[in-house]
């Protein structure tokens, strides 16, 4: 499926590199963000991207015809890190027949007058489909927990919550795959600057990032608890190096592509008879051909 000059070192595996391991504990801290992989620069890895993205529309149409499977694509990431690049250049590309992108917001009243994962539940993809979460379930633990929203007591319970949430996705069909996208303070400042320099991304400008950004360490111990106590095989978190924005989309790309790959989805099996068809479409096409002389 891969167009053979953009070949990569066949041993690099993007899954491997970036899918966190089972039962150990992450330091973010000691997460590279500029990691370039693979690629010999940005040019290489932009065209591997517009291959990959080529392929994952390949497979989504695939999945979409045969209406069992489904994708659910979760992305968290500190402000600036690129959520909406992404989606905007990668996810995004998936035909809208099949994909939604779900942004949440805080709560509104209604929202919060359910359990915190009734407006989730409301987005999950139906067979065929794929949602892509852009903040998720998870902001309940950690905007919640970090700005005291609701007590320990509630938001500690949550996680075991969460999992189960998720075993009950994946038992009805559905691949789970969670990124979060790694930027470092250094960069996340140069960000919020070309925001404030560009009058067309002064409506993203709001100062309670700077607020979030005082409380990095909280959110960077509450991200670690997450990774540790709500990863699994059936639904992995990925730590995607993001500093460099092509790379963020190259790889979250490559690991989207493999996953669909391994899902396989077939196209459906057809019923019609297609030589009555064709015997229907040579009739049409000689009446035609004989109303035109
Ligand atoms: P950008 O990176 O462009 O700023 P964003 O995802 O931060 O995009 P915003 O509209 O700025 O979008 O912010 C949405 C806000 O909603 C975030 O601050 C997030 O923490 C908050 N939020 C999401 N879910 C919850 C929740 N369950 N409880 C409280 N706050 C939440
Ligand atoms: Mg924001």
């Amino acid at each position: 499926m891969s167009d053979p000059e953009w070949d990569l070192d066949p041993k690099f595996d993007f899954i491997e590199a970036h899918r966190i391991a089972t039962g150990s504990r992450v330091s973010l801290d000691d997460i590279d963000t500029q990691m370039e992989g693979p690629f010999r620069g940005k040019d290489h890895g932009r065209a591997f991207t517009h291959q990959a993205v080529e392929d994952i529309r390949n497979l989504q149409y695939r999945m979409f015809t045969e209406a069992k499977q489904s994708l659910l694509i979760v992305l968290q990431a500190p402000d600036a890190a690129g959520k909406d690049g992404l989606i905007r250049k990668v996810l995004g590309q998936m035909n809208p027949q099949g994909c939604r992108t779900y942004p949440f917001k805080v709560p509104n009243s209604e929202e919060l007058a359910h359990d915190f994962l009734w407006r989730i539940h409301a987005c999950t993809p139906a067979a065929g489909k794929v949602s892509i979460f852009n903040r998720s379930h998870y902001e309940d633990v950690l905007v919640v927990r970090v700005e005291n929203i609701v007590p320990k007591s509630v938001w500690k319970e949550r996680f075991e919550l969460i999992n189960d949430f998720e075993k009950l996705l994946v038992h009805r069909g559905t691949r789970i795959l969670k990124f979060y996208l790694h930027i470092s303070h250094e960069e996340q400042l140069e960000r919020f600057k070309k925001r404030l320099d560009d009058p067309t991304k002064h409506w993203k400008l709001n100062a309670g990032d700077y607020d979030a950004r005082d409380k990095a360490a909280a959110y960077r111990e509450a991200y670690e608890d997450v990774f540790e106590k709500c990863h699994s095989k059936d639904s992995p978190w990925h730590i995607i190096p993001a500093d460099k924005k092509w790379y963020r989309d190259a790889s979250v790309a490559a690991i989207v592509r493999q996953t669909l790959q391994e899902m396989d989805p077939q196209l459906p099996s057809i019923d019609a008879d297609l030589d009555e068809i064709r015997r229907l479409y040579e009739r049409e096409s000689a009446e035609l051909q004989a109303n035109k002389k």
